[in-house]
């Protein structure tokens, strides 16, 4: 086998290349045969090729302005044959660069093992089971199942696709996403054109496939072009280039200076040897020397406090914008909410039914209050139920002490709960009904379908929200499971009815279908559907958003919620969790009124509205643009494809680490490891303790210089003697600046941190009173 992973597969039929991998479509490897193959071909990881060596890192400590005034120093004291001088000089020189050197290697090691620590998972079919496995996991002979917003994971010849788009821009630079296809293809065809393969390290952003896996780590096309981001340039951010300008200015000034100081000096008659001591004295006393080494530090603090928070920075200005954000919007299901959804009620037939249980443990009772129903007798209900049930790909998994788990979408599996509370046995359900395609949730379409054979001929179920199957819909299932004509006001209705409680309502769907394809498309479930009625189910406020929420208020940043669920829901979850700041009844506005406003229109409400409903993720973008246009400086979380352009724009982009897909990952500047509102708050507290502990060690270290330059000037001046030696002055620069100063960028965070208003976003660094008081400490 192992004679075939070098070569292309773009060329083959799909049948050979699974020969030639001695793996099946439908079956995939056997777990011996994988631990096999992995002991043969080694873990799916790149070697990680070194960016900036260690010298390469060390040198470049030398390579800032500041350090050139010493270096030229030194070279003169050697030529003037003072070499106490010039070595206590180079040795300060040395000193810094070992400090910054061990210091900044830290803080990329540091970044870098962050970012590597959110590994990537796959799908994968092992032994004929569907399974989430490590993509360092993956073997040549794999089958691997790819769906929008994944990262592939291996190089994958495709099997089959329907619909699938990958970007490819990692690759290839173009960024227009590629339409995959699974016919071989003529030998000569380059990679970029290969369309019945998917790379590693790729992104799908559309449509659903599967491949089997060609090649792994090093042997895939992106291991052959692994060439790695240098490793210095991960610490540039904003703020360190603010500082890099800004020791140019103060070079200009101290040789300036050090130049009026000789002159004068000589003018007087000193001899040049001691003016020029004099001159050098000055510069060094003048330059903060802890200065580049502070910056590092503490910025490699706030990163690490950061990730101890459950938010981990993609990238470092991330550290700095967060402590001057001044809106955050937030996802409302799983981040504001715990995802932890459990059906309540529902209408199916016209008739109400309430739920009984708590989270996902299956037990419970259907009834209007304590008289208790059997489901399987009631048409409508139980069709509703075995719809949910069916268009469904989650699976409830029993721990060892009762307590019940979930692999895939809360919101699905809280329907796997109710058809189970019901007596419906995924085992036999799904015997009953194969299920022969699938067209997957997405946002933007709001429903999810699924076609399945029955005794009665195929028949396709569908759920999703409550306009997009009405719009579907002609008829109703009466309550003893006759059909009727569809009053699509009164469903609507009634399921805002349910919303108004703060639930999170799908609705259902049937189409009994007359042809015998084995393909679904969207065209397929257009109209003339039957309604099968609505589930309504709560999924409770995190207590620790309350508690953020209200914090972030206090500290001056406002927080608004963007929602794809339904305006009354998302309203009344809002209201739950303060979201409006003591106003009990929340306006939403949703994503077709928000459609209908010109740009400046929806500047001009933008900011008094604190929800925005059925939004799509195209509209997030609009949202940012309008908020950035008003001023503000935005976090903006997101987990979908399609969110990715909305992360870009923000000022931070915030993606979920558990629900997130990898697009969004990718285009993100933070990800949150716990899916938690109160993660970006925390992020935005450290942010601010970050830009803080920076302006102290500014405010603490200029004064101590510009003291010792002005002492050496007036002495010059004066036509005294010089009260301190160049060594001496670099001794106390060494002691102080270096070692005393840098405790600063350990400096817990100050009291009251997230009750004063945010920071402008272009107040400079130093504000007026702040170099007042540097002056005037400095004169003293
Ligand atoms: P959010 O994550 O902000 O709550 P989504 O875009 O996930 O919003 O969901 C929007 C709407 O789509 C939901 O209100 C629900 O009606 C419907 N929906 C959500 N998940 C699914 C799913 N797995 N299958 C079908 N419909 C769904
Ligand atoms: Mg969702």
């Amino acid at each position: 086998m192992r004679k075939y992973l070098q070569q292309p597969w773009h060329h083959l039929a799909e049948e050979e290349v699974l020969t030639r991998l001695e793996s099946q479509a439908d079956h995939g490897l056997d777990a011996e045969e994988v631990a096999h193959r992995r002991e043969r071909f080694g873990a799916n990881t790149l070697t990680v090729q070194k960016g900036k060596g260690p010298l390469a890192l060390f040198a470049q400590q030398f390579n800032q302005p500041l350090v050139y005034i010493l270096l030229v120093a030194t070279l003169v004291t050697l030529l003037l044959q003072e070499w106490i001088d010039a070595g206590v000089i180079f040795a300060v020189v040395l000193v810094n660069a070992i400090i910054g050197f061990v210091q900044e290697s830290k803080a990329i090691r540091a970044i870098e093992s962050l970012s590597r620590s959110m590994t990537n998972s796959a799908t994968v079919l092992r032994a004929g089971q569907r399974r989430q496995v490590p993509a360092v996991d993956l073997v040549p002979g794999d089958i691997v199942l790819l769906q929008s917003g994944d990262k592939v994971p291996a190089d994958l010849r495709l099997l089959t696709v329907k619909e699938l788009q990958v970007d490819e821009s990692a690759l290839t630079g173009e960024s227009v996403p590629v339409q995959k296809a699974k016919a071989p293809m003529p030998e000569p065809t380059v990679l970029a054109d290969r369309h019945n393969m998917a790379y590693s390290s790729t992104l799908v952003t559309y449509g659903i496939g599967t491949g089997v896996v060609v090649g792994t780590g090093d042997s895939t096309a992106i291991g052959r072009f692994n060439a790695l981001i240098a490793a210095a340039d991960i610490l540039a951010t904003p703020l360190t280039q603010k500082i890099a300008r800004f020791s140019k200015l103060l070079l200009y000034i101290i040789l300036g200076l050090a130049a009026v100081t000789f002159a004068v000096g000589v003018q007087r008659g000193e001899s040049w040897i001691d003016m020029f001591m004099a001159a050098v004295a000055l510069a060094v006393g003048a330059i903060p020397e802890g200065l580049p080494a502070a910056m590092t530090i503490t910025l490699a603090i706030g990163v690490a406090k950061m990730a101890r928070r459950n938010a981990i920075i993609r990238k470092l200005p991330a550290v700095e914008t967060l402590g001057s954000t001044t809106v955050i919007c937030s996802d409302k299901t799983g981040t504001l909410t715990q995802n932890q959804m459990t059906v309540q009620e529902v209408v199916a037939g016209g008739r109400q039914y309430t739920v009984t249980g708590v989270g996902y443990d299956p037990e419970g009772t259907f009834g209007p209050g304590d008289d208790q129903v059997d489901p399987m007798g009631q048409p409508a209900l139980r069709e509703c139920l075995l719809a949910g049930l069916l268009c469904n790909d989650a699976v409830l998994i029993a721990g060892e002490n009762g307590e019940w788990r979930v692999e895939g979408d809360p919101t699905e599996a809280a329907l796997v709960v109710a058809a189970r509370k019901a007596g419906f046995d995924r085992e036999t359900v799904a015997g009953r009904y194969p299920r022969r395609d699938i067209i997957p949730f997405e946002s933007r379409y709001q429903y999810m379908a699924t076609l399945h054979d029955s005794d009665t001929g195929p028949v396709v179920y569908l759920k999703g929200s409550v306009e997009s199957i009405l719009a579907r819909c002609r008829q109703v299932m009466t309550i003893d499971g006759s059909m009727e004509d569809l009053d699509a006001e009164a469903c609507q209705r009634t399921a805002e009815a349910i919303a108004a409680k703060g639930l999170r309502v799908l609705a259902f769907a049937r189409l009994e279908r007359q042809s015998t394809g084995t393909e679904l498309t969207h065209a397929d479930v257009a109209e003339g559907l039957t309604f099968l009625g609505v589930q309504g189910m709560i999924d409770p406020p995190r207590p620790e958003a309350v508690e953020a929420v209200r914090a972030c208020h206090e500290a001056g940043v406002r927080v608004k919620m963007i929602t794809g669920d339904h305006a009354v829901t998302a309203a009344a979850i809002a209201g739950q969790i303060g979201l409006g700041e003591g106003e009990e009844q929340l306006s939403a506005m949703t994503g077709r009124q928000l459609s209908e406003l010109s740009d400046d229109a929806l500047r001009a409400s933008v900011e008094q509205t604190p929800v925005f409903a059925r939004v799509a993720p195209e509209q997030k973008l609009r949202l940012v643009e309008a908020l950035q246009a008003t001023g503000h400086v935005v976090a903006m979380t997101g987990d979908g494809v399609n969110d990715a352009p909305a992360l870009r724009q923000a000022n931070i982009g915030v993606a979920m680490g558990i629900t997130g897909t990898e697009v969004a990952k990718e285009a993100s500047d933070m990800v949150l490891t716990d899916d938690n509102f109160s993660s970006i708050a925390a992020a935005v507290e450290e942010g601010r303790g970050v830009y803080d502990n920076l302006v102290k060690f500014i405010t603490w270290t200029l004064p101590t210089n510009l003291g010792e330059g002005l002492v050496i000037l007036t002495a010059v001046f004066a036509g005294s003697q010089l009260p301190i030696l160049p060594v001496q002055i670099l001794w106390v620069n060494m002691t102080t600046a270096v070692l005393l100063g840098l405790m600063l960028a350990f400096e817990p965070k100050e009291p009251g941190l997230m009750e004063r208003p945010p920071r402008e976003p272009d107040e400079p660094l130093l504000t007026g009173p702040l170099i007042t008081r540097i002056c005037l400490v400095g004169c003293l």
